[in-house]
Order: C-alpha cells, then sequence, then structure tokens
C-alpha cells in the first residue's frame, strides 16, 4: 500500500461509524473517520457530530446498559473482586451523549484516528477512491470506505416553519425542551411515530400541556410508547390533524399553529410556545447522489443480502444511512460491525491486508 493511500476511511460518527471504527482498528486496518464539522448548521439539521444519539437522553434499549441505578446492577451482579475494577459508578442508565463518547473513546483506544470535519465530495469512478474534506482542497485516497452517515430529522416544509426555526420550532424536543421559553407553557408536537411520542413524553416534564398532533386516528408508534402516551395525563392527542401553519410573531416567536381537519373541514388554533416536529428522517446522502444507488427516499441500498456492500465495490454502508425500516442504536452499530468485516474480507481479496 502506498503511504498516502488510507485503506480504510469511515464517513459517520454515530453507533455505526464507531462500531466500524472499533473492528477495523481491532483488524489493524489503521482507520481514518471523519466524525463530520463542529457547524451550528449541522446541529440545527440535527446532524451534528456523533449522530442522533448525542441529542437524546437516558437509552434504555442499548444491551449492557440497563436503565436505572447501574451502580446497583454491577453490586449485585457482579463478584468483589472484579467489581472493583469496574466504572461507572453512576445512579443512572446510560444517556445518548455518554454512549457515544464512550464509543469515541473505545474506538481512539484502538487506534482510529478521528478529524472532525465533513468529506463533502466522492470520485468512486476508480480505484483508489478520491474523497474531498470540507477545510483545504485537497483530496484523499482511500482503498476502501464505510459510509455511516446516519440520517436526520424532517420538517414540515411550512414557510412558517422556518420563519421560526430555533424561536420555537424544533425538531429535537429533549436538545431544546428545556429550555426557559417552554417551561410551564403549552407545547405542540407533530407526529405518530415512537420519535413524536417519545418527544412528547419528554416535553410534558416542562410543559403545562402537549398537543401530539397527528394526522390519522392511530399511532405508529410501539404499543409500550402508545400505552405510556395515554397514561400522561398531560399529554393530549390531536387526532386527524395537520398544520397549516405555524403562527407567532417577531417579538414572541412562536405563540401556536393552525390546524386542518383531516376528516372533515374545520380549522382550529392551538396556543403554544413549541413546535416540535417528529415526523421521521432523511438520510444524510447529499453528497453521494449520482455515486451510489439509493432508493427513492435517498437510502443507499445493500446490493447483496446481509452484506453491507453498495454499488460500488470496496464501498460499504452501516447505520441509518442504509436503513429506512429498524433504524435502531443496536443495529446501526451492528451492521457497523459487518462493514468493517467485509472491509476487512474485500481488502484482503485485493491483496491489500
Ligand atoms: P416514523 O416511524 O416514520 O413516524 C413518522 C410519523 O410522522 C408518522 O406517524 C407519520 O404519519 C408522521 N408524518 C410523516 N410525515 C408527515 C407529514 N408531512 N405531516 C404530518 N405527519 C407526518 O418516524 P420516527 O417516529 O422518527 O421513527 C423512526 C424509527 O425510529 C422507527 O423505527 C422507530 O421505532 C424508531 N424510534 C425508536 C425509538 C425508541 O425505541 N425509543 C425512539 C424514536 C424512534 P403516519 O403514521 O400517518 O405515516
Amino acid at each position: 500500500m502506498s503511504e498516502n493511500i488510507e485503506n480504510v476511511v469511515i464517513i459517520g460518527s454515530g453507533p455505526a461509524g464507531w462500531t466500524a471504527a472499533i473492528y477495523a482498528a481491532r483488524a489493524n486496518l489503521n482507520p481514518l473517520l471523519f466524525e463530520g464539522a463542529d457547524l451550528q448548521e449541522h446541529y440545527d439539521l440535527g446532524r451534528g457530530p456523533l449522530g442522533q444519539l448525542a441529542m437524546t437522553t437516558e437509552v434504555e434499549n442499548f444491551p449492557g446498559f440497563p436503565s436505572g441505578d447501574l451502580s446497583a446492577y454491577l453490586d449485585n451482579a457482579i463478584d468483589d473482586s472484579l467489581r472493583q475494577y469496574m466504572a461507572p459508578h453512576q445512579k443512572h442508565g446510560v444517556s445518548g451523549p455518554e454512549l457515544m463518547e464512550l464509543m469515541r473513546q473505545q474506538a481512539k483506544n484502538f487506534g482510529t484516528r478521528v478529524i472532525t470535519d465533513d468529506i463533502i465530495e466522492v470520485d468512486f469512478s476508480e480505484r483508489p477512491f478520491k474523497l474531498k474534506r470540507l477545510e483545504g482542497d485537497e483530496w484523499l485516497t482511500a482503498n476502501s470506505v464505510i459510509i455511516a452517515t446516519g440520517a436526520r430529522a424532517n420538517y414540515l416544509g411550512l414557510e412558517s416553519e422556518s420563519k421560526y426555526k430555533n424561536r420555537g420550532v424544533s425538531a429535537c424536543a429533549v436538545c431544546d425542551g428545556a429550555l426557559p421559553r417552554f417551561r410551564q407553557k403549552p407545547a405542540i408536537v407533530v407526529g405518530g411515530g415512537d420519535s413524536a411520542v417519545e418527544e412528547a413524553d419528554y416535553l410534558s416534564k416542562f410543559s403545562s400541556v402537549v398537543y401530539l398532533v397527528h394526522r390519522r386516528d392511530e399511532l405508529r408508534a410501539s404499543s409500550a410508547m402508545i400505552d405510556r402516551i395515554k397514561a400522561n395525563k398531560k399529554v393530549e392527542i390531536v387526532w386527524n390533524h395537520v398544520v397549516e401553519e405555524v403562527l407567532g410573531n417577531d417579538k414572541d416567536g412562536v405563540t401556536g399553529a393552525k390546524l386542518a381537519c383531516t376528516a372533515d373541514d374545520s380549522k382550529k388554533e392551538l396556543e403554544a410556545s413549541g413546535f416540535f416536529l417528529g415526523i421521521g428522517h432523511t438520510p444524510n446522502t447529499d453528497f453521494l447522489k449520482g455515486k451510489l444507488d439509493m432508493n427513492d427516499a435517498g437510502y443507499l441500498k445493500w446490493t447483496i443480502p446481509f452484506r453491507t456492500n453498495t454499488s460500488v465495490e470496496g464501498v460499504f454502508a452501516a447505520g441509518d444511512v442504509a436503513d429506512d425500516n429498524y433504524r435502531q442504536a443496536i443495529t446501526a452499530a451492528g451492521t457497523g460491525c459487518m462493514a468493517a468485516l467485509d472491509a476487512e474480507r474485500w481488502l484482503g481479496s485485493q491483496g491489500l491486508h
């Protein structure tokens, strides 16, 4: 291998990217990982470094991290002779940001080199592949690439919604919900899936009331989440309604929303200081358009069943960027592992490892 050609470049820093890095580093592939640029516009779009988990609170469903008093679990389950060497001594389960920092550190411990920058353009037309960074003019070269850029939250696309972004409009209740402007005031959450239900539940800790506005008469969320939200007295579900306009003014930002009923022609207005979106996600594949096969929604296609191969040999995809179905931290981590193993085997088959 030439000195200047990277063996494996990983793009993305969610559970898929870090897991790919851990496996690639342990396989002596000396991976280089681009974790994304530290830009406010990325955070505004919900695609900052460390991915979507960095914008959540406690993670209850990642195996190995039970919710509740983690210290007590370890104290009870592990023999004292081993327990003394174990961290953490904390009274809560792992949070999203903690989990991501732990994965990042684990990847670095095995030698992953991390660059806080974006890859903005790729040339996969010949090997070695070429990758262009946001900073600087030079192109990197790489024998193999793992794409793990994830997905970002969707917005409705209303003019009034853009007008009040960061002035009451947010796609991340967990990031913004505790801000003073939302405390003890009504909030609106749009959507009927797990994200919307989770956001509504979370906001109910701060808001006087949360209106969960859904366009149908049935939630898409998992049954456990539905049970929880229906039992939450501070959440009122507004069935069969879509948002026509986010209401507000220059002084206060968001003041409410105008809704239209999907079951009849009626309209109504809700008062609220916060307007939160929970209406699904878009994969971060803009820089890959025309370079790799994607489905209609822009998710990368795996070209071999249960392998992470993309339409270009030597380029692999892991995590939400190639998953419009499961989209869980654990599935992202799993496919990150698969992508690293697939890359390792492919490099071996090319005599490059
Ligand atoms: P989702 O399941 O695709 O749900 C999106 C919701 O938004 C749907 O209810 C949809 O309505 C609604 N919607 C979409 N476009 C809309 C529009 N333009 N106007 C009004 N409503 C609109 O997305 P998600 O909730 O982000 O969940 C994605 C995946 O992540 C799922 O697999 C979910 O299980 C997972 N997730 C898991 C957790 C957890 O386990 N704690 C938390 C969050 C997400 P319709 O129902 O009418 O289509």
